[in-house]
This record gives structure tokens, sequence and C-alpha cells, in this order.
């Protein structure tokens, strides 16, 4: 069933849950192609040849219609309320719009013009009562209550007794059981809340769109490798102004252009018009967003009757409450801050050196951070990016994924009839060892106007097999600059990092071995789903990677062995910047939603939280509040970015069950990480799921290891 906000941990994109191929087939002769079940081979594959962005609003009010209807079925049911009639019957529903949103979670990410702007706008609050309307059904969720009241003694698997309590839980946290009044208050904020969301995220990307550095003397592009000029003399070609160069206002081009700008004055005019992202006055500004968003994210957590929203928020996390989050988060502050001192040290001395005449400011962290790098490690960023070729990179996740989890990739034949909703987005067929299909894999790698940044995983579809055998279909996007026809792509190491950990979702979507779609694949806590993508980041610095993928462009010579040492070597470099940057934005995001109703003005409780934390006045937050996409263009990552922290912690003492055994392909202790993580989904708690892999809990040494810093005594075993 379609719960956009309450089974929405998938955890990556912002994408309705995704369907499967046996809904009530239309009967109208004009019907809507995105409705239609999907047909054609692999169980049935999107229909991207016909969609077309005004199928998209019918689409979505058709497919909910139909879901509210068979909800209403089910609550209507005269007979007594059974897992079967109930439970799996809900399983069964909102095929079509399942469908549908999968359409539109990809138009909105990656072909977002002012059409699907606008549908967005309007369908975004729609789609918000919508699921109000069915949680708020009284009926049924009496049914799904007394399937929950009997659930250890009615013979249930314990994958149907966890969705039967996931459904429940989800039921009561939607405000299943508040009084009329109260669900009609609730249902008000929610659709106030939606309008705001997408108000906020579409600020941000028309600041984006619209903020730029535009070059005109080459002179001024100083100290820049050619691969960053050519760039910024593509994106001012796209921008009409062919012959100059230009840095758009994104992370992609920005953050080059801070690392290499021999230009001071430049750098810092680019940090101030990239970190002012949605703070600067006028039409475009967020604040005041920020400030009602909290106001009715504290309301609707009072009317819950929780005490606070990252109370609420964190209930169903791994976490389980937000003083465990920050009692992590505070443990990893205080020797990542003490790290930042040093690092400040290193990169004064050498501005001092060079009679620079300045202190360290956060135009200068990354330009002079390079500079150690080069003096300490002797490693040069651009020495590794000619051995970087996207395509054989691919080539090595292919590898991994069959090394560690026995799956074959083959590229789609384009006589299958797998259509596509961009020529530059390719398709590969996912078998196992028996040669059994497990699922299609789409990726779409290169950046384009209307795609949003950053990279991300999405399902189309999940895995399931309570009504017959349903092949997952899984996308992994990225925002490459696409090269010349004929003409190798080459990212930067970071880049490659970022390409496995994707594909690790990707994965862990593939290798699901469930019953029930709810919770397949990613669907699973929050704090728990960067687990499996960031541990596969770790197989890419690998020898058996490296030396057969990692192959010189011209050449065609692997990577040489001193370079990968230096990389080795120059591995836990600049974790005092990586941690704060990051852990600023975790603590902002927390303590803003622990800070209950009291009215909020952003720009001052940044300004004096970070004060009080101790904040390196080098250093800025990676995530600012007005432009806090992942908290405020929705509910998914509020009083949550701490996440990527969480499952770090379980990412380093999970690599450290491979170095401790026989090493990263060690096949016993893969098959453990494939059995109790990558397949379960969320049929089993998380920590259970996660003992059962380890055999006992995960500790903060290891992630305190993995970033250099000082394991604390209480930690030490
Ligand atoms: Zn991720």
């Amino acid at each position: 069933m379609s719960f956009k906000s309450l089974f929405a941990a998938a955890g990556i994109a912002a994408c309705l849950v995704a369907g499967a191929t046996h809904a009530t087939e239309m009967k109208s002769k004009n019907a809507n192609p995105l409705l239609a079940p999907w047909t054609g081979p692999y169980g049935g594959v999107p229909p991207f040849d016909q969609a077309k962005v005004e199928h998209l609003k019918p689409a979505l009010e058709a497919g909910m219609a139909e879901n509210l209807a068979e909800v209403d079925r089910i609550a209507a049911n005269p007979e007594p309320a059974t897992f079967e009639n109930t439970i799996a019957a809900l399983e069964r529903t909102g095929r079509a719009l399942d469908r549908v949103g999968t359409i539109y979670g990809i138009y909105t990410s990656t072909l977002n013009d002012d059409a699907v702007q606008a549908v967005e706008r309007e369908m975004e609050p729609q789609l918000a009562a919508f699921n109000d309307q069915i949680t708020q059904n009284e009926a049924l969720f009496k049914r799904i209550e007394a399937v929950y009241a009997a659930r250890e003694k009615s013979g249930l698997t314990p994958e149907q007794q966890r969705l039967t309590w996931l459904y429940y839980t989800n039921f009561v946290r939607a405000g299943a059981k508040l009084d009329a009044d109260a669900k009609r208050q609730l249902t008000e904020i929610n659709q106030k809340l939606a309008a705001l969301y997408t108000q906020f995220s579409q600020n941000v990307l028309a600041d984006e769109n619209e903020g730029q550095l535009v070059i005109t003397d080459a002179a001024d592009l100083a100290g820049l490798p050619e691969s960053v000029r050519a760039g910024a003399a593509q994106i001012a070609e796209s921008r009409g102004k062919k012959g100059q160069w230009v840095i758009a206002n994104t992370r992609s081009s920005v953050e080059p252009f801070l690392t290499y700008s021999d230009r001071r004055d430049l750098r810092e005019k680019v940090w101030r018009m990239f970190v002012s992202r949605g703070d600067n006055g006028g039409a475009t500004d967020n604040n005041a967003i920020v400030s009602e968003i909290l106001q009715l994210r504290a309301q609707r957590a009072k009317l819950l009757g929780y005490e606070t929203h990252a109370h609420w928020r964190l209930e169903n996390a791994m976490a389980k409450n937000p003083e465990r989050a920050m009692k992590l988060m505070e443990a990893v502050w205080t020797p990542a801050v003490a790290r930042v001192k040093e690092e400040v040290a290193d990169m004064q001395a050498i501005a001092d050196k060079e009679g620079a005449g300045l202190e360290i400011e956060p135009w200068d962290y990354r330009y002079y951070a390079e500079k150690v790098r080069k003096a300490k490690y002797d490693l040069d960023e651009t020495e590794i990016t000619p051995y970087m070729q996207l395509e054989n990179l691919r080539e090595g996740m292919f590898y991994m994924a069959k090394e560690l989890f026995g799956f074959h990739f083959k590229p789609v034949d384009a006589a299958k009839g797998v259509s596509v909703y961009h020529p530059d987005v390719r398709v590969w067929e996912v078998n196992d060892a028996a040669g059994q299909l497990v699922g299609l894999w789409y990726f779409d790698p290169y950046a384009r106007k209307g795609k949003r940044s950053g990279a991300w995983m999405s399902p189309y579809r999940t895995q399931e097999r309570f009504d017959g055998d349903v092949r997952t279909i899984v996308s992994n996007n990225a925002n490459f600059v696409k090269g010349q026809p004929g003409e190798p792509v080459l990212v930067s190491w970071k880049d490659a990092e970022v390409l496995f950990h994707e594909f690790g979702h990707a994965l862990h979507g593939l290798s699901s071995n469930v019953n029930y779609p709810s919770v397949s694949g990613t669907r699973v806590a929050r704090d728990y789903v960067e687990f499996p993508s960031q541990v596969l980041e770790h197989w890419l610095p690998t020898p058996e990677i490296l030396d057969q993928y990692a192959l010189h462009y011209q050449t065609g010579k692997p990577i040489p062995k001193e370079l990968v040492e230096k990389i080795e070597r120059a591995d836990k470099f600049n974790q005092g910047f990586d941690t704060v940057e990051f852990l600023s934005s975790a603590l902002i995001d927390m303590k803003l939603h622990l800070a209950g109703g009291r009215p909020i003005d952003p720009d001052k409780f940044e300004r004096e939280t970070l004060a009080a934390l101790g904040m390196p006045s080098e250093i800025v937050m990676r995530h600012r509040t007005p432009q806090f996409m992942h908290v405020f263009a929705g509910d998914g990552y509020s009083a949550g970015y701490y996440s990527y922290l969480w499952s770090d912690t379980l990412t380093a003492d999970a690599w450290e069950a491979f170095t401790e055994a026989g090493g990263p392909w060690d096949k016993a202790v893969a098959k453990r990480m494939r059995d109790h993580v990558f397949s379960v989904g969320n049929t089993i708690d998380p920590a259970d799921g996660y003992r059962a892999f380890r055999g006992r809990d995960a500790g903060i040494d290891a992630l305190m290891r993995k970033r250099g810093f000082p394991v604390p005594e209480t930690a030490k075993k």
C-alpha cells in the first residue's frame, strides 16, 4: 500500500513505495499509461516510452482514489479481522499508485522542469491528505489493532508478526488513536508542511540555478586544473556564455574551485554565494519557512503525545531516542574538534611559510588542506583521476557484486523492449550464480538540467513473494559531467567512493529475500539504511579492484603501487574537517527539533548553538539551516541527519569483521553479511540482524580507529 509518510524509510530518494505487477487491469479505453500494470519482459518494466508530464496529475489522482476504495473494502469486511484479510490485504492495495509514484519520483528528481514543479506544488499537499485519510480510517485501524493484539497467538510467522507490528505502530504514530478534532488538526498541519517542504526545496533550487561566478579573464582561473576549467567552460556554454567560465552555485562546481583556486578573493566570493543559499532575503529566502516548519512539527509532536519532534522521529529508529543519538555525536565531537585544531595549525604553517600573511578562514580550508596533503603525503588528487574511469569502475563494482553476492550483471538486450526516460540511462539484468533472475539495475550517471544534484539510489519496484515472485528493479543516479563522445569519463577518488556507496544501496535492494513489500529491500530504519551502502565503500581501495579496474585512460596500465600506498597513508587525512563539517549539521538538526515549540530565528539559533558547541571558526556546517534539504524538504531526515554517523559506527565495526577474518573477500563473512543484513529487509529488528552477523553489538572503538581519533578508555575491550 502506498503510504508515503509511513513506510518512506527507503532512505535514499524521496520516492513513493514501489509497486508490483498484478493490480486490476484498467478498463477505460483512454487509460492513463502510468496506471496500467507494467508489461514486457522481467515481469513488466516501467512504461517510460509512453509517460508524459501531463499524465502525472490525473494518474496520481486516480491511483489515490483506487487505493482509498480498496482500503474501504478491507475496512468494511464483515468477517472478523485476520492477518490475511487485513494486513496481507493491505499489502495488495495501492499498486496503481505505487507505479505512478515511481514515475512521479523519477520526474521530480531527474526531469524536473517548470511543468513538473507545478505538479509537485499541487500534488504534495493532496498526497499528504491522502495518507491521513487512510491512517485516520477508524474501522480500518480497529481491524489492524485486533490483528496486532492477537499476533503472538494466531500462528503468524516472525515476518508476519513484525509486519503487523509495523502497521500498528505506524498507524498510531500517524495519529490513528486521536479524537476527531485532533485528527482534523493533524491533517491541517500535514498539508501545510507538505506545501512548505515543496516551497523550501524549490527556493534552494532557484538559488542554485541563479547564483554563479562568471569569469571572463583566463588569469582568474589561476590554480584550477584542466578538468575544472573544462567543466566551468562547459557550464558557461550551456548558459549562453561561450568562451567564458562559470562556477555554478552547486556543490560539484563550488568545492573543486575552493580546493584549487589561487585567487583568495574569488574563493571568498564563491564560498559566500554557496553558504548563503536560501538565506539571501527576498523571494527565495527560507528562514521564515524554517521557523514555520519547526513550529508545525512541534505542534504535531505534542498532538501525538511526544515530547518533541525528535522523540517522535527516533522512536522507530535503531537509536530509539534522541539521547542515544546525542551521546554518540557528543562522543565524536570533542576529538574531531581537537583534530581540526591540528589540521589548522598545519595549514597555517604552510600559509606562513609562503608569506601569505593571512589567518585561515573557511574559504581557505579546502585550498590549504590540499597543500598539506601534498606536503605530508606527497599525494596529488590530480594524479589519481586519470586512473578513475567511470566505466571501468562500474565493471569493478560488478566484480565486487559477483565475489560477495554471487550476482552477474549483463546489459539488457536493446531488442527486449525495455524503455528509458532519457537516452543517457542504461539497463542491466542481474542474475544469481544459478542463473536465476534477481532483478534489473538502471544507471543514470550524468548531470543535466532538471536533475537534482548529488547521487542516490531509488527502487522502482521492490522484491516480494507472498502473492507470487516479484523481482526488484533498482536504479543508481549520479551527476558526472559527460565527456566528449568516445572519451572516457574520469572521476575523483571521492566520486568513486560515492559510486560504490550508491551501488551498495542497489545491492541492498537486489539482495532482498522477503515475503511482503512493506518490509522489503531498503525499507529499513533510517539510521540503519546507510550501513549496507557505507560498508561497500571499503572495497574500492582493495588491490583486487584497483589492479584490475583502476587503469590509466591513456596507457591502460593499472594504478601504481606507490600511489595506492600514498592513498592508504593519507586515509585519515582531513578527518577533523569532514567530521566537524558533518556533525555540526547533525547537531543543529537535532537541537532544532529538541527545542520544542518556542519560536526560532534560524540564523540566530545556528550562531548561538555553534558558539556554545565550540565550533571552529575555520569551518562552516556542511548544510546550513536555510539550505538543509535533508531536513526541510521533507520529514525524511529531520532529526535524522545523525543517521550517517550511527550507520558508520556499524560500518567500521563490520569492516573489521572482514579484516579480522580472511580479508575483504572472505566468503564466510560475506555470506553472514548477506544472510543477516542485506537480504532481510525490515523483517527483523536491525540490532538483532547486526548481532547475528557480528556475534555481538557494535561499539564506538572501530569508528574512532577508522577516523584516526583516540579510542576512549571506556570503549577499549
Ligand atoms: Zn547512502
